[in-house]
């Protein structure tokens, strides 16, 4: 089985177009390539390995729970490094959120968060059967599953699947400045502006017919890194109480220390009711994903008595929890989130005096390491390139004379989601100058 060699039998976007490389090993943050390249990985596959690949620490974690047990069933037994990561996740937000749901992926916990917000309205005194709809902003991405792609905004992945998508949200514009903040206008004006069209949403869908507004805390993939501004979620959860709605923050890429916090809220003067988060909790180590639930909610669910009707094979999975909580110790245990804020201010640094200037630069933006370089056809207008460019894939940049290769992630949908280019630069925070 398999002794020739890789052949051709996985199915993959677009390989045939662009062959993908075959991936022998990693070591630190290169990835070696069975053509001989080294490949210096500068976005860690989309935010994920954020402690580089060959990292012997979460390996032996690893093995160790593989030789206690690899699995057992999530409905019916418990296991340490489970309950382990799930008590570390809650403890990580200084008390205001007291349950986790460990999923496989950040799709997935996408879906149990829609699905809590849909139980919490149905599990009160007086049951809201009503409130089954959602607001999204434009730009957005929270996954590749139908629920998740509901909420998306990401044209390219989601139009050929819109008679499959359940159609329960609607959308209000994303808080960039760069494309959204108009002429003279300061930012607490765009926040008030922004804050009435979610406003206005509501009333539009009907004031209690929304379960939650979701949003990326700092955007990812699709927006390319858009940053809130000062007061902006505080003003759009005040919005949210007002109408009896959740507030969901997926930080599924932007979370677990990517922006110079462990979590982006943090930065942002307000506490999500659900979170999610994803990609950096087991930096590629274990496929783990979680929901956390804030307190006031899980007193909601506890007194109503009723349970939350959801099971998944992988849910709890012991060897992704055993290697997520080994990559969060040693995260904690290197201060490598502070490290994440320092190399951030030096990557700010470095990315704006080299391409700013550049012709085809319009943006970039960021925060810790977490970075997006937009490109337009004019300064100006901020005009972007057409789609049929088809700059969307992975660039690898030639690596300065270094003799190794860079990848950088590079997605489209900033402007519309169609047009707009942008790549990304997120490193694994282990990254030296
Ligand atoms: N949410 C956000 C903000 C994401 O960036 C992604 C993936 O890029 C997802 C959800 C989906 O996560 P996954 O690809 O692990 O299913």
């Amino acid at each position: 089985m398999g002794s020739k060699g890789p052949s051709n039998s996985l199915l993959y976007k677009n390989f045939e177009k662009h062959p993908a490389a075959l991936v022998e090993s990693g070591s630190g943050i290169f990835l070696n390539t069975s053509d001989g390249r080294q490949i210096l990985d500068a976005t860690s596959g989309a935010a994920v390995a954020c402690l580089g690949y060959d990292n012997q620490e979460v390996q032996k974690a690893m093995i160790n729970q593989m030789s206690n047990v690899s699995y057992c069933h999530p409905g019916f037994y418990k296991t340490k490094s489970a309950e382990d990561l799930a008590d570390f996740l809650v403890e990580s937000t200084y008390g205001h959120m007291s349950k986790a749901v460990l999923c496989g992926s950040g799709s997935e916990a996408v879906e149990v968060a829609l699905k809590l917000a849909k139980t919490y309205f149905s599990s009160l005194a007086t049951p809201e059967p009503e409130r089954t709809r959602f607001i999204t902003r434009t730009g957005a991405w929270h996954g590749a599953t139908l629920g998740a792609l509901t909420l998306g905004d990401f044209k390219g992945r989601k139009d050929p699947f819109v008679s499959l998508i359940p159609q329960t949200a609607s959308r209000v514009s994303a808080c960039s400045t760069y494309r959204g903040l108009r002429q003279g206008e300061t930012e607490d004006e765009f926040v008030l502006r922004l804050a009435q069209e979610l406003d206005d949403e509501f009333q539009r869908v009907g004031p209690n017919k929304v379960c939650a507004f979701v949003a990326e805390t700092v955007g990812g993939s699709a927006s390319g890194c858009a940053l809130p501004v000062r007061g902006y979620f505080p003003a759009m959860h005040a919005v949210c109480k007002k109408y009896g709605a959740l507030l969901i923050l997926d930080e599924v890429m932007c979370g677990m220390g990517r922006t110079g916090t462990l979590h982006a809220w943090e930065q942002e003067d307000v506490i999500p009711d659900l979170q999610v988060v994803g990609k950096g909790l087991g930096a590629g180590y274990g496929t783990i994903s979680s929901v956390l639930v804030n307190s006031w909610l899980v007193d909601s669910f506890q007194r109503s008595g009723k349970g939350f009707a959801h099971g998944q094979t992988y849910m709890s999975h012991p060897l992704a929890a055993a290697a997520g909580l080994k990559v969060q110790h040693i995260i904690q245990r290197d201060n490598l989130v502070e490290r994440v804020r320092e190399m951030g201010n030096y990557l700010e640094q470095r990315l704006k005096s080299t391409l700013l200037q550049h012709p085809f630069v319009g943006d970039i933006r960021g925060r810790g390491l977490f970075w997006c370089v937009e490109f337009v056809v004019n300064k100006e207008t901020k005009e972007p390139f057409p789609t049929s460019l088809g700059l969307n894939g992975l660039l690898h940049a030639r690596g300065m004379s270094k003799g190794y290769e860079i990848a950088l992630f590079n997605a489209n949908g900033t402007y519309d989601g169609y047009a707009g280019d942008h790549f990304l630069v997120c490193p694994p925070y282990i990254v030296s100058e």
